[in-house]
């Protein structure tokens, strides 16, 4: 029997494992390894980890948390939850079941990219969403916002901290006057064309021949929680204005006693220290919840 049982062993899970493993407690990671970074070659603005490869964040990470030998690690993917409130079971897609008394969902988002020819290549290499995540790298260049929608008209206001920004509507959005009139004070052009594809590092070819190059592009996505297991166990799912995320009170826990969330699946915005911060947050109150259990 697992004190706690945290599925989705990244920047999120691993920081609450850690701070049960600083009280001795009994924790069991399960992890499929498809964090949502994975697409970049370096991450940044996370402090000391700055300009360093996901994976050896994540990897020295992991190292420091399976020092602790009340620590136990699982690669594979939770399939099912059953169970309630101090007699959760966790069934694998590889085969066999865990025990634990609470549950963590640490399992993260995906991004629903737009359907744009070549652009899902280019994620998280040329094609970004977070400026504060890659906007620096792209020293004041060209860049290209591809609309998805309304949240496009907030990234194309902010960019231009990091370069010269064209808005490219795409048919996804049609700014007003007053939007027009606010873009044009902040020097972003606006482009109308419809985009047939992205080729070469960002160069964005339009309907009639003409093709664009930048220094890179951005886009807002929707995301949503990484898999059903939430709403299969009838965890509350609730609207943001990046997508859809777990709700939970402030401790973290969601709707089903017992189980909690943290990390990209229940809070907005995103980011590894945001993920590290809430991670950590969300551990210290499942000690809380093992020692005062109500
Ligand atoms: C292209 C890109 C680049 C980014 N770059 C940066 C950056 O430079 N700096 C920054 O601060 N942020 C960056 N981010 C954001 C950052 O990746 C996320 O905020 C962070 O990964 C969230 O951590 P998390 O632990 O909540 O989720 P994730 O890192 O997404 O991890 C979730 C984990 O849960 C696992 N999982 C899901 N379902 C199951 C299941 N059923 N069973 C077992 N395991 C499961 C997944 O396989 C995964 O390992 C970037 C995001 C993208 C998309």
């Amino acid at each position: 029997m697992q004190d706690v049982i945290v599925i989705g062993g990244s920047y999120a899970g691993m920081a609450a494992a850690l701070q049960l493993a600083r009280a001795r407690r009994k924790v069991l990671l399960i992890d499929a390894g498809q964090r949502r970074n994975r697409f970049a070659s370096h991450a940044h603005g996370f402090l000391g980890q700055d300009g360093v490869p996901p994976a050896r964040i994540w990897e020295q990470a992991q190292a420091q948390l399976l020092a602790y030998p009340t620590i136990g690690w699982q690669s594979g993917s939770a399939l099912t939850i059953r169970g309630g409130k101090d007699d959760f079971h966790v069934d694998l897609a590889e085969g066999g079941s865990a025990q634990g008394r609470r549950i963590l969902l640490a399992t993260g988002v995906v991004d629903e990219l737009p359907d744009v020819p070549g652009l899902a290549e280019r994620w998280g290499q040329s094609v970004f969403h977070c400026p504060y995540c890659h906007g620096y790298e792209l020293d004041q260049g060209r860049i290209g916002v591809i609309a998805t929608g309304p949240m496009s008209l907030h990234q194309a206001q902010l960019l231009p901290e990091w370069g010269e920004i064209t808005l490219l509507t795409n048919a996804a959005l049609q700014p007003d006057t007053n939007q027009r009139a606010d873009l044009d004070r902040r020097g972003v052009r606006i482009e109308e064309t419809p985009i047939t594809r992205i080729s070469g590092l960002a160069d964005v070819e339009l309907a009639d021949g003409r093709v664009l190059a930048f220094a890179g592009l951005f886009t807002a996505t929707r995301t949503r929680p990484a898999g059903p297991l939430a709403e299969a166990i009838g965890c509350d799912l609730m609207e943001t204005p990046l997508g859809v995320q777990i709700r939970t009170d402030d401790s973290k826990e969601t709707s089903v006693p017992g189980i909690f969330a943290c990390g990209d699946a229940a809070r907005v915005p995103h980011s590894l220290s945001l993920a590290v911060g809430d991670g950590a947050w969300a551990g210290a109150q499942l000690h809380r919840a093992l020692v005062w259990p109500d």
